[in-house]
């Protein structure tokens, strides 16, 4: 926004007043300099005859108060010169206050503009420019979309996107921040259309001793109790040695439908898919899509002449969608060539199976899956977690175990895992929705070491979780990463990065899992929520 020239009428762009400016504003005289030089001569020239003859007269004993019509005449010019000199250089006092009074008024001027440049996205509006894409916008010749395109500027597409909207719908998005957010990094990325970002605070809990290492893990959410509880967890299993992790699997999947005119052809395909002898070649097919993309396996289900293919892939740091997605395109093109009569009906099938409970990612995985256990000690459940193991181990078994079966779950069969599952994908850029078959767990609680101690272990088998792409290169999610120290490509080796974040989110579940377990168990979990949840505030 172009800051309004100042005109001539705007006290910022006055000439600063000066001593020599008061010669026309001066109340005493109207005076030139020339008057001044000449008053000056006069003045000095009547002192000086003043002081030759009053030295005359002390050297030849004449009293001093007989004056003659000279004498008189100088002390005249001395008195007037006097005033007149007096009045003039007593000027500058009030000609000051004028200048302090000018110089706040110019401060005032200078910061309601530096407030109106501050504010560059709202004047930017009232450019001429601006407003006529807005009104576009509004009245449905500017498509909202092609904004980014047609402006090539990320922010005020959004600021103009965001004042179409406003006035499209007649409602407020005060609090909605706009400033401040980087509207290049999510283009084609990460989300469209947006008009400003939604802010959700991020607590750390830690640090989690696991597998040697401590990590201080960064949760995003909103729900009181959460990362105090969590935390209450990872002090739990600090104090008792730490927790240890095993990956077991790490496969992305991505399963196509297909369609056949008879059952015994989606058959003949599903044996030749699942041939051993196959493999080589489609994996070859396959592998074409990224340099990170490894076909691991094939499996095929069949419904009447339809035909299922879940291929499972490694996919290096990335959570994989993508990759694995493209891989399968290409093995798609490949098998048309001997299966001319498939017919490709969707690259995803939904036995794949992404963001929906399912039991085929509960029973094969999908992601990463991974266990991870603890040993908690005697003492620590009594000092740390207010409670003892046998009540730990009964209500496991009939509120996780039980419970769960009662109510026909799916991968649910622990207390809150999802809790944690998403607060650390919002923190870590992963993506929350699939925070579904990731939040897969099944808690496990035992007596051990003559029932004295707490054995604990978290089952998840589908963590779906990337350090490359997605949401996880932006600036905040990145620094999450960062903290953990799994930001971005592992220099070690592909997917390494990804596989420690899983069991990083792992051992939080755990922590998680023993904190809430032991509220309940202990009969606090009322009680704590309304410390934590329940504000004084009105
Ligand atoms: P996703 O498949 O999870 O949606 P993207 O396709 O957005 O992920 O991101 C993966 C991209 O990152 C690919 O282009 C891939 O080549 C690149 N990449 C760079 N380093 C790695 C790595 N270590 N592991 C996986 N992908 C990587």
């Amino acid at each position: 926004m172009e800051i309004p020239a100042a005109t001539s009428t705007s006290p910022v762009k006055h000439k600063k007043a000066t001593k020599f400016d008061s010669f026309s504003e001066n109340p005493t005289s109207n005076a030139t300099p020339m008057l001044l030089y000449l008053i000056n001569a006069v003045f000095f020239t009547a002192v000086y005859f003043l002081l030759v003859s009053w030295r005359d007269k002390i050297r030849h004993s004449k009293p001093l108060h007989v004056v003659s019509s000279s004498e008189i005449a100088a002390l005249l010019a001395f008195a007037v010169s006097l005033v007149y000199l007096l009045g003039f250089f007593a000027h500058p006092l009030p000609l000051q206050e004028q200048e302090k009074e000018e110089k706040e008024e110019e401060e005032k001027q200078i910061t309601l503009i530096k407030k109106k440049v501050q504010s560059d996205p709202i004047i930017l509006l009232s450019e001429e420019e601006d407003e006529e894409i807005v009104k576009g916008v509004v009245e449905g010749r500017v498509p909202s979309y092609s904004l980014e395109s047609k402006l090539g500027d990320c922010k005020r597409a959004a600021a103009i996107r965001r004042e179409a909207l406003e006035r499209i719908t007649g409602k407020s998005l005060d609090g909605l921040p706009l400033e401040n957010f980087d509207y290049e990094s999510i283009l084609g990325q990460c989300c469209e259309m947006p008009v400003g970002y939604v802010q959700i605070p991020v607590g750390i809990a830690g640090p989690l001793l696991l597998d040697g290492e401590e990590y201080s893990v960064p949760m995003a959410t909103t729900e009181g109790c959460l990362v105090a509880s969590t935390n209450r967890g990872c002090k739990a299993i600090y104090a008792s040695g730490g927790a240890t992790s095993v990956l077991l699997k790490d496969g992305m999947t991505r399963a196509p439908v297909v369609r056949f005119s008879t059952a015994k052809r989606a058959a003949q395909l599903k044996l030749y898919l699942e041939d051993p002898l196959s493999f080589e070649t489609i994996a070859g097919a396959f592998n074409k899509s990224s340099r990170f993309a490894r076909l691991q396996s094939i499996k095929c289900a069949i419904a009447g002449k339809n035909l299922y293919m879940r291929f499972t892939c490694s996919t290096g740091d990335a959570m994989g969608m993508n990759m694995v997605s493209k891989g399968v395109q290409n093995v798609l093109d490949f098998l048309l060539t001997d299966f001319p009569d498939m017919d490709v009906i969707g690259i995803s099938g939904n036995f794949c199976s992404d963001k929906k409970p399912a039991a085929v990612n509960w029973i094969e995985g999908r992601g990463k899956s991974v266990v991870c256990e603890a040993i908690i000690r005697e003492e620590i459940v009594k000092k740390v977690l207010k409670t003892d193991v046998a009540s730990l181990v009964e209500l496991n078994m009939l509120k996780n175990l039980t419970g769960s079966a009662m109510a026909g779950a799916l991968g649910g069969f622990n207390a809150h895992a999802a809790n944690i599952v998403s607060a650390v994908y919002i923190a870590t850029g992963q993506d929350p929705a699939q925070n579904i078959e990731s939040s897969h767990c099944i808690t496990m609680m035992e007596a051990v070491n003559d029932g004295k101690d707490l054995h604990i272990s978290v089952t998840m088998p589908s963590i779906e979780v990337g350090t490359v792409g997605g949401g996880t290169q932006l600036a905040s999610q990145a620094a999450c990463l960062n903290l953990l120290g799994v930001k971005g490509a592992s220099k070690v080796e592909p997917g390494a990065n990804s596989r420690r974040l899983a069991a990083i989110i792992a051992g939080a579940v755990l922590a998680g899992e023993l904190s809430l377990m032991s509220a309940i168990a202990a009969g606090q979990l009322v009680k704590s929520h309304m410390k934590f949840n329940r504000s004084n505030k009105v």
